[in-house]
């Protein structure tokens, strides 16, 4: 894979030029708004909506999901396409696998993996459109770093799952239309051999959640009570929902890597070269240098360490603990970030700024820094997957010392 982006083929060139004005044109109507963070405490309708139909545009000529199947909903295209359109809308301030709030860059994968023929013509399309928001739901009050402990249940009833429990920090402050939900179906059977996986509507009768006001998202408490769930919605089979989440979670845990830019760090630099009321520039004081360069530091390795994975992902050479050392990385990077823009900026650090969209803005980057300790897993988690990944798990080890 071929990094330098300055040398698109002739053909990347046109697509890049097609791209790059298909986006100038359609996202015209949003410039004068605040693009929220990938977990907002703000709700701002029209933003919402905004992103919304973007998305469903982006779909309709299958470039949510670029490299996917066409009779699915995908674009049938390379990964040099997708590269493209990940920087272009990256330059915008959009994520391309989340340019709406939902997850479906997770649960497409896993329905493309697990599912039979019939559900990935019914579930893939719709995702792969954008035409549906989709919460993933795993983690439960009891504890998210050890999700193999579900307690939630879905007991089968002839032709139907009933599933009775609770799951909380989960989805959006905006509503989801389908819910992907991991459940104990065999409560006395093997740790990760008695789960599974669904894909449900999130309308069915039994289903309610309320908000949860976290520092730096809203997130949810869903309550599942007497659910009636068709066994058409069961994905991968009955008590295989581990293999399931196992292959997405790679993903989550930064297994495909990112293509992004920092702005934090463009928007951080252009602050410290104004010129303040008292006519001094932050940027020439050495103390706030060293933290510039400290950060510029950090964020540049994070860039590198993001292409490194994509590279992986993309072509289909797994590297053993990329993904958590990655998501590692970046959990302290950001805690970094955040203590390093209230040393440069003090109270100002404290305060939205208009002017920035949220991914870029101080203030949302100070509770960001902190709140991503506990996302995808905990430090915790990432070093537990590491040491996994070398053959340093607690199984591995009590193999090693029972064979003496
Ligand atoms: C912004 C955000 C978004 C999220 N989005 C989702 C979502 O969309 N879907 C979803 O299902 N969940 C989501 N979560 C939940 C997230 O996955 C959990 O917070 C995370 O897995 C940790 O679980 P917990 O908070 O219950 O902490 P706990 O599991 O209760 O852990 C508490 C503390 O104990 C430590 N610990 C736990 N076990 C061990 C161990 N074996 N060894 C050493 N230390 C340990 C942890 O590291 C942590 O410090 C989200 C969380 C946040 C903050």
């Amino acid at each position: 894979m071929d990094f330098n982006l300055q040398a698109d083929t002739p053909e990347i060139a046109a697509f890049r030029k097609e791209v790059s004005d298909w986006l100038d044109a359609n996202m015209k109507e949003g410039e004068h708004i605040r693009l929220t963070g990938i977990w907002s405490t703000v709700h701002d309708d029209a933003e919402y909506l905004f992103r919304r139909r973007l998305a469903e545009k982006l779909g309709r000529k299958g470039w949510l999901f670029p490299t996917y199947a066409k009779e699915h909903g995908g674009g049938g295209l390379t990964t040099a396409h997708r590269n493209v359109l990940e920087v272009e809308l990256d330059r915008r301030g959009l994520p391309l696998g989340n340019v709406f709030y939902t997850r479906a860059e997770l649960v497409v994968p896993a329905v493309t993996m697990f599912g039979t023929d019939e559900q990935k013509r019914e579930f893939l399309p719709p995702m792969m459109r954008g035409d549906v928001a989709v919460w993933q739901l795993l983690t439960e009050p009891h504890g998210g770093s050890d999700i193999a402990t579900c307690r939630t249940r879905a007991i089968r009833e002839g032709d139907d799952y009933v599933i009775n429990g609770q799951k909380i920090m989960v989805g959006h402050h905006t509503k989801a239309d389908w819910l992907m939900v991991l459940t104990n179906t065999a409560p006395e059977g093997k740790r990760h051999e008695n789960l599974s996986w669904f894909y449900i509507p999130a309308d069915l009768p039994g289903i309610s959640y309320t908000h949860l006001n976290l520092m730096m998202g809203v997130k949810n408490a869903v309550y599942l009570d007497n659910v009636r769930v068709p066994a058409k919605y069961l994905v991968g089979g009955e008590n295989n929902g581990w293999k399931v989440a196992s292959a997405y979670l790679v993903l989550e845990q930064g297994g495909g890597g990112s293509l992004g830019e920092s702005t934090l760090l463009r928007n951080v630099v252009a602050r410290c070269e104004e010129v303040q009321p008292d006519g001094t520039r932050l940027i020439d004081d050495p103390d706030v240098r060293d933290q510039l360069a400290d950060m510029m530091l950090d964020v540049d390795t994070e860039r590198l360490w993001g292409m490194r994975n994509y590279w992986h992902y993309n072509e289909k050479t797994p590297h053993r603990y990329a993904g958590p050392q990655y998501f590692f990385f970046q959990r302290m990077v950001r805690l970094r970030n955040a203590e390093r823009l209230q040393k440069m900026l003090g109270y100002d650090a404290l305060v939205p700024e208009e002017r920035y969209d949220e991914l870029g803005d101080f203030e949302y980057n100070v509770r960001y820094g902190p709140g991503m300790m506990h996302g995808g897993g905990t430090l915790h988690t990432d070093r537990i997957i590491i040491s996994r990944c070398l053959g340093l798990g607690r199984n591995v080890e009590g193999k090693r010392q029972a064979k003496g």
